[in-house]
């Protein structure tokens, strides 16, 4: 979501305020940090970041922080440094050209109107497209300080969606990415009438449109996954069989504290649903370990789901405590190298998998969407299952689907040849 927020900041700035982008800092005049907030670490790192630009930045070059830790921190960024010349949250990115011109200016408001959809057009690579379909989330995971930084979920009309993807088709996408914090849960809320009001319905209209081959989403929910949106997935040939499943953790215990709203068997059971109707397809999954008052009891229940659904791709993270969020007063937080030690042994398990998994995929072949010239004369696209694949080839094969056998593969990526 905050690349598709950079990707709106730098089309209203390019096409509005006449800018461009340049790759050397001296050069700039203007610098744009786009924020995270959702683990701790990214938001010292701003402030280290804040640090070196200052020193190397010309001295009428403007700087902006935008993003989630500038919702959540406000003013205190400017206060905390001065060389920031103004603040703009996740939920304001329409308002950039108004913030430049105002010294000092703070915008995070979490309000809403229709009009904060519509941007210039920018799209970083023009052969598959990011499009919005909701913005905030209306959980309240304990752990997640999104919903105070995005705000209340909201849907974003189906006709606007459409006319973003026709705009995208029309420039050459034959791949879109649907974003939202809780894909699965749209319909929930607009700000205008909508005539498309679930994602099951939504998934169906756009996979009619014309020149669109491929549709992606992420993230949905695993309690909003039921058996008419798994069929869904599995029966419409342009949705890419490629599913993020976040669980968390394994132990209904720690969802319930994390307020997830599902078990370890409602989980499970999903994930088989998706296995069993689309056999071809790749689940990736989040994983928080340490959570306040995870025992190594828990921890082995989530060990024990990796090895039941066996995803193809781990996203793990130990616990960090966030303002805003339920979690952070809860009692025995654990400790850091406990959460250090269950996160080693979780991803070397998965490690494991993982090579099992790719070690199949040797003489495969795949159909694969080329969108990136690569360095030694290789491009780079992703198979319908979101597997990571090179060939050697040129300019020419960018834009196309195209079958391709593999000869080679690592954990990361497979290398093969068009057949
Ligand atoms: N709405 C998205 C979550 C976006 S944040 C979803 O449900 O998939 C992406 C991931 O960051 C989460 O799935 C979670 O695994 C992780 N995360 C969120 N808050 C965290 C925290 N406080 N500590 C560690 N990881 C966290």
């Amino acid at each position: 979501m905050n690349s598709r927020d950079s990707e709106h900041l730098i089309a209203e700035l390019s096409i509005k305020e006449n800018y461009s982008l340049t790759t050397e800092i001296t050069d700039a005049d203007l610098i744009i940090i786009n924020t995270c907030s959702v683990r701790e670490k990214p938001v010292a790192k701003l402030f280290s970041e804040l640090g070196v630009f200052a020193k190397y930045k010309k001295d009428s070059a403007k700087i902006g922080v935008c993003g989630c830790t500038a919702s959540h921190l406000g003013k205190e960024i400017i206060r905390k440094a001065p060389v920031v010349d103004f603040v703009l949250g996740a939920r304001n990115v329409s308002k950039i050209t108004q913030v430049l011109h105002q010294k000092h200016a703070v915008e995070v408001d979490t309000d809403n109107d229709d009009s904060s959809f519509d941007f210039s057009e920018y799209r970083t690579n023009p052969f598959r497209a990011m499009v919005n379909i909701s913005m905030g989330c209306d959980k309240s995971c304990t752990f997640c300080i999104v919903p105070a930084t995005r705000g209340e979920e909201i849907s974003i009309p189906s006709e606007l969606i459409v006319s973003e993807i026709q705009k995208a088709v029309a420039t050459g996408a034959k791949e879109i990415m649907l974003l939202g914090q809780n894909v699965n849960n749209y319909g929930r809320r607009f700000s205008s009438e909508s005539e498309v009001k679930d994602f099951t319905g939504l998934l169906k209209k756009i996979s009619l449109m014309d020149g669109l081959e491929r549709i992606r989403f992420t993230s949905p929910h695993p309690l909003h996954m039921d058996d008419e949106f798994i069929e869904e997935f599995a029966s419409n040939p342009k949705i890419c069989k490629q599913i993020h499943v976040p669980l968390q953790s394994g132990s209904t215990k720690v969802l319930r504290e994390m307020k997830r709203g599902y078990t370890k068997e409602w989980f499970i059971n999903r994930c088989e649903l998706i296995r069993r109707l689309a056999p071809s397809a790749t689940i990736s999954t989040d994983i928080i370990v340490g959570f306040p008052n995870e025992s190594e009891e828990d921890f082995k229940e989530t060990m024990s789901v990796l090895d039941s659904v066996r995803f193809e791709q781990l996203f793990s993270f130990k616990y960090s405590s966030r303002p805003h969020t339920a979690a952070a007063e809860y009692d025995n937080q654990i400790d850091n190298d406990i959460s250090g030690e269950r996160l080693t042994r979780l991803q070397s398990r998965h490690t494991e998998i993982l090579d099992e998994v790719m070690d199949t995929q040797l003489g495969s072949v795949h159909e694969v969407y080329f969108d990136e010239l690569k360095s030694e004369g290789r491009v780079s696209g992703r198979s319908d299952d979101g597997k990571l694949v090179f060939v050697k080839g040129s300019e020419e094969l960018l834009g196309h689907i195209v079958q391709v056998k593999i000869e080679k593969v690592s954990r990361s990526l497979l290398e093969g040849i068009v057949i």
